[in-house]
């Protein structure tokens, strides 16, 4: 059997179901996490302590670890872990992207640069140091405009601003959020438009577009909480053909070749605008809205791809499907979720996952980011993403969160 390695940060959402994807594809699973395990002893060819601080150490560990165990294939699961992926490839001659590629696609700065000097089209941007004068830039800047910390994700530290008031206030707030961090930030022109995801999997440099979401509550700002995504999109199908060319052209502008892609873009009359472009899956527990073929899962297209497996087909099921990331209720500590089963109740809801537990405190945008759950919906065979979408709401509805 093939033996895969899989990097799984400890504190990930997605163990379950890359682990279960493995299982189900045959593969021998190498379990590398950035914490020591007590079973390493117990399983040495199961687990592996890497340093994910450092991606030529990691890579190096490795290597060393593939000597007893040969290696197939490494798959990251999130931003960081996607970059040591990409490292450990290159070392052991796996496929992957090029380490370069990972490391731009993770930093948002390097990532506007490569993809501005491509002529992809991105908001105007600019490097600022929150050690500055805030006041100083405030007076400056083109409004409506959008600060955001460089290497942080799931929206966190993303804030608008309209004048100069409101940009020294997010200044405050993002220093306070990055104290202790890189003081670097970006200041980009505002994009209005509507906001879509686009999941991808590169396959030897070409982009398959695996879903298109629609994200039908607005996304303007001053904070830019995740909300629903319903695919498949109901923009016109030109549109979504410049989309994906538009995403493509981002994944070449970054030299990456191989895996998975997870893209935000807005459009306007303009056109599409590429947002952010990501090496890795989907997050948090999305992507159980994805099933492809006959039920194969988007943890098994993935490990199926990096193993040179053959994969059974790239299409999404042919219904209607969405899931929200619960909004976060407010600030306090979460004593009880209510309405769980009424809301499980509601038609074409498939799941709901409450995911903070009882006592865990929850931090509103933008200082936070954990979102308390996910419900997931799918229609039957030609239900409209817009009754997937209500029926997504509609659980919402039903659901109390109790804060202390
Ligand atoms: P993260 O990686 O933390 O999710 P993004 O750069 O993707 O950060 O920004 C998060 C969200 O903020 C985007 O999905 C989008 O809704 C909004 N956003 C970010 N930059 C802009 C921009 N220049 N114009 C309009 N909206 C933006």
């Amino acid at each position: 059997m093939p033996r895969l390695l899989l990097l799984l940060p400890s504190t990930t959402y997605r163990t379950t179901a890359f682990v279960e994807a493995a299982r189900r594809i045959g593969a021998d699973l190498t379990v590398a996490s950035e914490r020591p395990s007590t079973l390493e002893v117990a399983n040495p060819a199961g687990l592996l302590t890497l340093d994910f601080q450092h991606p030529e150490r990691a890579a190096d560990e490795a290597l060393v670890f593939a000597r007893q165990h040969p290696i197939d294939a490494v798959v990251g699961v999130d931003d960081d872990s996607a970059v040591i992926a990409s490292f450990v490839a290159e070392r052991l001659r796996l496929k992957g992207n090029p380490s370069p590629a990972a490391l731009a696609a993770r930093d948002k700065h390097r990532q506007r640069e490569l993809l501005a000097a491509a002529h992809v089209p991105v908001p105007g941007f600019a490097l600022h140091r929150l050690d500055g004068d805030p006041r100083e830039l405030a007076s400056k800047v083109v409004y409506p405009c959008v600060l955001k910390p460089l290497r942080l994700s799931a929206s966190r530290g993303v804030i608008r601003a309209d004048d100069p008031a409101s940009f020294v206030g997010a200044h405050a707030r993002l220093s306070s959020i990055l104290a202790g961090c890189d003081p670097k930030f970006l200041v980009e022109d505002f994009v209005p438009g509507y906001e879509v995801a686009l999941e991808g999997l590169l396959v030897n440099r070409r982009l398959h577009v695996l879903a298109l979401f629609d994200k039908p509550d607005p996304l303007d700002g001053p904070f830019f909480e995740e909300s629903i995504y319903v695919t498949p999109s109901s923009a016109p199908a030109g549109l979504q053909q410049a989309i994906a060319e538009c995403a493509e052209r981002a994944t070449r502008a970054l030299g990456l070749v191989e895996g998975p892609v997870h893209a935000e873009l807005r459009y306007n009359d303009r056109g599409p605008w590429l947002i952010e472009l990501a090496a890795r899956p989907i997050g948090g527990r999305c992507s159980a809205v994805l099933r492809f073929g006959n039920g194969v899962t988007l943890e098994e297209l993935i490990l199926r791809h990096a193993l040179g497996m053959p994969i059974p087909s790239l299409e999404r099921e042919a219904v209607a499907a969405g899931v929200m990331m619960i909004p976060i209720p407010g600030a306090g500590v979460l004593q009880q979720v209510r309405g769980v089963a009424e809301a499980k109740a509601v038609a074409m809801v498939e799941d709901v996952q409450i995911t903070a537990h009882p006592g865990e405190r929850l931090v509103p945008f933008p200082e936070g980011s954990r979102y308390p759950g996910f419900i997931f919906a799918r229609g039957a065979r030609g239900a409209t993403p817009a009754a997937v979408e209500a029926a997504l709401r509609e659980a919402h509805r039903r659901l109390e969160f109790v804060l202390a």
